[in-house]
């Protein structure tokens, strides 16, 4: 018993990803200082990839960061007008397609929406989005074992899996404890 939890502890824990992140913050966390550290992380992995991170990446980051809700590329454009000249679609997708790249920005599929991820973890790390279907936040799991077992079975079929996407809708804990 004590051995699952122990385990049960070590699978929260992404590789390069800080610990005390909670997957669903709490509704009366301290978000700004939440979005500030993500922009912080971001300037981080621009500096140690050589990567310019322009004033349109920041914004768009930004914007994304107003909430642990995905946002599709047409809301980041509305969030954004609403300190700026409204920019282009393709000026805002090309800007999100960096952030991707870059393991900031993480695409939500299931809701053609992106979500800044909060949490500093590699680039390359597989994770599960929960989706909270009440509050509409969207939480990050490692699941790199879960990925494995997947593509293992599409390679046994013959099938050569590309990209493994592990999207779980439900209600988080806040949601059903209000
Ligand atoms: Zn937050
Ligand atoms: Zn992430
Ligand atoms: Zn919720």
């Amino acid at each position: 018993m004590r051995r699952d939890l122990g385990l049960a502890a070590e699978m929260l824990h992404l590789p390069g990803m800080s610990a005390v992140k909670p997957t669903f913050p709490a509704p009366d966390h301290d978000h700004d200082r939440c979005a500030a550290d993500a922009i912080l992380h971001a300037e981080k992995v621009c500096e140690r990839r050589a990567q310019k991170f322009t004033p349109i990446r920041r914004q768009v980051l930004q914007a994304l960061l107003s909430s642990h809700r995905p946002l599709g590329a047409y809301e980041v454009i509305d969030e954004l007008a609403r300190s700026m000249p409204r920019p282009a679609p393709i000026t805002v997708y090309r800007a999100l397609d960096f952030l991707m790249d870059n393991g900031l920005v993480h695409r939500i599929e299931s809701r053609n929406a992106y979500l800044a991820c909060a949490h500093d973890h590699d680039a390359a790390a597989m994770v599960a989005f929960l989706i909270c279907e009440r509050c509409g936040s969207v939480g990050e799991i490692p699941a790199a074992p879960v990925a494995q077992s997947l593509n293992a079975a599409a390679r046994s079929t013959g099938f050569t899996p590309k990209l493994s996407v592990v999207e779980i809708t439900g209600v988080c804990a806040h949601c059903q404890a209000a």
